[in-house]
């Protein structure tokens, strides 16, 4: 059986407005066509989730939060919750993005987005990936650290219900794809890693996705030969046929 792809679209702080946020949902909900075998999600701001939800109406695409409060509700000022996210019927939530790590997001931090994500029945889409490339190979610590610190906190059975995200730094938003070589290394890695803590077939279940300046130019060549199960996609995904086109690389 061919496994599930995923495909999400991160659109950070964009567009400025929401009437821009709505275009975009309909221009992505008019093109896409929806497939068992894909999941296609976007990430809106979190003000444009519920006209973004609304837009998308019946068709198969899913909506994801860029990140998520470490509690369900009280005195946090500015935080928006995992109920609050599931309130509006938000499927995914992105958790340890780059640029929130950047803003002082640490694997603690990380930890408790994901044990709240999926107390309350969100999936998280767990970001992970190394500031640079040493030719040693160094980076391979980095990123296992990061796997570790979040297996530390799941089971066998809450592995299975996120998805992780490698996103090396230095690709994001930069233009600088890693290559579909250096992906493929990294899945392995991932997955061998994965299985050294839990155990094979619970490793298989859990989708690994790439980000970093995936375009409509390389997301074929990504997907065909990096080996991993979909993408995670930034500036692309402000495009609505740059984000077809990737989406539709990922089927063929
Ligand atoms: C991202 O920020 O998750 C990302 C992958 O961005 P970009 O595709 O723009 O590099």
């Amino acid at each position: 059986m061919k496994k599930t792809t995923f495909v999400i679209g991160n659109w950070k702080l964009n567009p400025s407005s929401l009437t821009d946020a709505v275009k975009l949902t309909a221009e992505v909900t008019k093109k896409y066509k929806a497939d068992e075998q894909t999941v296609v999600a976007v990430a809106p701001g979190y003000l444009h989730i519920a006209d973004v939800t609304k837009k998308i109406g019946r068709k198969a695409i899913a909506v994801a939060a860029q990140d998520v409060a470490t509690e369900p509700m009280g005195p946090f000022t500015g935080e928006v919750s995992a109920l609050q996210l599931r309130d509006l019927k938000v499927s995914f939530v992105i958790i340890g993005h780059s640029e929130r790590r950047a803003m002082g997001e640490t694997d603690e931090i990380v930890q408790k987005k994901i044990q709240v994500a999926l107390k309350y029945n969100l999936i998280p889409v767990i970001c992970i990936g190394e500031k640079d490339r040493d030719a040693k190979g160094d980076f391979y610590s980095f990123v296992e650290k990061q796997i570790k610190a979040i297996a530390s906190v799941l089971t066998a059975a809450q592995i299975k219900k996120v998805v992780i995200a490698y996103e090396p730094i230095w690709a994001i938003g930069t233009g600088k794809t890693a290559t579909a070589a250096d992906v493929k290394e990294m899945q392995l890695f991932l997955f061998s890693t994965l299985t050294k803590l839990y155990d094979r077939p619970t490793a298989a279940k859990v989708p690994l996705l790439y980000g970093g300046s995936v375009k409509k130019e390389n997301a074929l060549e990504l997907h065909k030969d990096g080996g991993m199960d979909g993408f995670l996609v930034g500036g692309a995904s402000l495009k609505a046929d740059d984000f077809i086109s990737i989406i539709n690389a990922t089927k063929r």
